[in-house]
C-alpha cells in the first residue's frame, strides 16, 4: 500500500466508522514524516496517525473499532504478538484462568496455540460469554496491550467469541520443567558465537556466513550448548547469553574483549569448559526441539543415590575382579 492510498484509507475509515471528516493534507503529511523521516513501517504509521485522530476527535475506541468489524483483523498466533494498541484476532485455548483482582476485570487468564501464550483480560463491562478453561476459541477483535514488558490482549465489546470444535495445538514447548545432573560435556557452537543482523534473522553465521543472507557483518553473541547427564539419560541444553553470565560469570563484553585480547574466540568455549565440566547444576527452562533452553540455573550437589549407585557399581566391579 502507497502513501498516498494509506492516508486515503484513513480518511475513508473515519468517514464510515464515525462519520468524521478528517484533513486529508494532514493526514498525509503525518503519514508521510511517520514513514520517510522516522522510518516507522507502513501498519504502525497507520495505527499511530488513526491513534492520534480517535485521541483529537475524543472519539470512542470500541464504538470505532467495531464498526470496521473483524474484517480487517489478521489472524495471529498468541507468541507472535509483539506491539500494542493491535487489533487482531486469535485461535486460542484458554489453558488457565486465575482470580481477577478486581470487580472491574471478569475473566483473567491464559490463552495458548502453538506459537505460544499469552495473557487475556476480560472486562466485566464488556459483559462478555465466560470462556472455560480447556476449551478452545476463535476470538475476533480483540486489542493488545504491554505491561512491564509483557504483552496481553484485551477482549472488549466488540470482540466475537466462538466456541471452536477442533483441538488447539498448544504444544509450544514453552512448558517449563527441571532438569538435573553433571555437565558433561560442552559441545561445538559454544562460547563466543556471531549472528545474522538482518531483522528477524538472527542465524548463527558460519565463517561469517549466514545460510539465509550470505556474507554479513555478524553480531556477537554467547552461549553454551552442553550435555547434563543424569544418570539414567543425557539432554541436551542451551544456555543463552543471559544464562551463560549467570553460570560463568562472564558478561558478553567480557567475553567479546577477551577474545580480541586473544586474537582468538576459541578461548572463551575453553574458559566454560574448564569452568563447567564436571560440575552438577539444576537447570530450569522449556524445551524447543531437541533442547532443553536454560532460563534459571543453579549449582547443585551430586544426588546422594547417584553417589550410592557409583559406589554400588564399583563394588562390583571390583567383586567381579576379585572371583
Ligand atoms: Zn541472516
Amino acid at each position: 500500500m502507497s502513501v498516498q492510498s494509506t492516508s486515503g484509507s484513513i480518511v475513508e475509515q473515519f468517514q464510515t466508522n464515525a462519520d468524521i471528516e478528517v484533513d486529508p493534507e494532514d493526514v498525509h503529511e503525518r503519514v508521510t514524516t511517520l514513514i520517510d523521516e522516522y522510518q516507522v513501517p507502513e501498519g504502525e504509521a497507520r495505527r499511530s496517525v488513526v491513534s492520534h485522530l480517535l485521541d483529537e476527535h475524543e472519539i470512542d475506541r470500541d464504538a470505532f473499532y467495531a464498526q470496521s468489524g473483524s474484517d480487517g483483523n489478521d489472524l495471529v498466533g498468541c507468541g507472535d504478538i509483539e506491539a500494542p494498541e493491535q487489533w487482531v484476532d486469535l485461535e486460542a485455548e484458554v489453558i488457565q484462568l486465575w482470580e481477577p483482582k478486581s470487580d472491574s476485570i471478569a475473566q483473567v487468564g491464559l490463552l495458548a496455540d502453538d506459537t505460544g501464550r499469552i495473557k487475556f483480560v476480560s472486562w466485566a463491562a464488556s459483559n462478555l460469554p465466560e470462556l472455560e478453561e480447556g476449551e478452545a476459541y476463535a476470538l475476533s477483535n480483540v486489542v493488545s496491550d504491554k505491561y512491564d514488558g509483557k504483552f496481553s490482549v484485551k477482549l472488549n465489546k466488540t470482540t466475537n467469541i466462538e466456541r471452536l470444535d477442533e483441538e488447539i495445538d498448544t504444544a509450544d514447548g514453552s512448558e517449563s520443567f527441571t532438569s538435573e545432573g553433571a555437565l558433561v560435556k560442552i559441545k561445538p557452537g559454544s562460547g563466543l558465537i556471531k549472528r545474522c543482523p538482518e531483522e528477524d534473522c538472527s542465524r548463527v553465521l558460519n565463517d561469517g556466513r549466514c545460510s539465509e543472507h550470505g556474507q554479513v557483518e555478524g553480531e556477537f553473541d554467547m552461549r553454551i550448548k552442553a550435555a547434563l547427564d543424569n544418570g539414567q539419560e543425557v539432554e541436551s541444553v542451551i544456555f543463552d547469553a543471559e544464562a551463560t553470565e549467570a553460570v560463568t560469570g562472564w558478561s558478553l563484553d567480557e567475553a567479546t574483549s577477551a577474545a580480541m585480547d586473544a586474537l582468538d574466540t576459541t578461548i572463551v568455549a575453553e574458559e566454560f569448559r574448564s569452568q563447567l565440566v564436571g560440575r552438577y547444576f539444576e537447570i530450569e527452562g522449556p524445551e524447543v526441539g531437541e533442547y532443553h533452553l536454560v532460563d534459571e540455573v543453579e549449582e547443585s550437589s551430586p544426588d546422594v543415590a547417584c553417589e550410592a549407585d557409583a559406589a554400588r557399581l564399583l563394588d562390583e566391579h571390583f567383586d567381579a575382579e576379585m572371583d
